[in-house]
């Protein structure tokens, strides 16, 4: 078996696979130091598909920039981020308020949470820890 040619197309998958963490370290510089685990983690998703649709819904806002940014972003309360689950997160404009819900979350329902800054808008955002 010629091994090299056995090679070729698994490397051009690994590479396209990697894709989608490129397009995020180029398009997000704080985030080109980032590994691939780091970058999941920053957005909250789990597998590269959930990074690729992220991607894609994006790119897909900003074709629609000119026509049509401001409708999209009240569509959206103003951020792109999405949980695991492929639904909006809440964007708390206020750090005391995100500050007020981690409390009240480990209060009443045991559950740890922290923030983090909307890398897209003025605002922060909560996620389990
Ligand atoms: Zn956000």
């Amino acid at each position: 078996m010629n091994l090299k040619k056995f090679l070729k197309p698994i490397k051009k998958n690994l590479k396209n696979r990697d894709r989608p963490f490129l397009t995020i370290r180029q398009l997000y510089t704080h985030l080109s130091d980032f590994s691939n685990n780091e970058i999941l983690d920053y957005y909250n998703v789990k597998t590269i598909q959930e990074l690729e649709q992220h991607i894609a819904y994006i790119k897909d806002i900003l074709k629609n920039q000119r026509q049509n940014y401001k409708e999209e972003l009240e569509q959206i309360s103003g951020c792109f981020c999405m949980d695991g689950n492929g639904a909006f997160k809440y964007l708390y404009q206020q750090k005391i308020e995100a500050e007020k819900q981690i409390e009240h979350s480990f209060k009443n329902k045991k559950v740890k949470l922290t923030l983090y800054p909307c890398p897209y808008h003025n605002g922060w955002h909560l996620k389990r820890i």
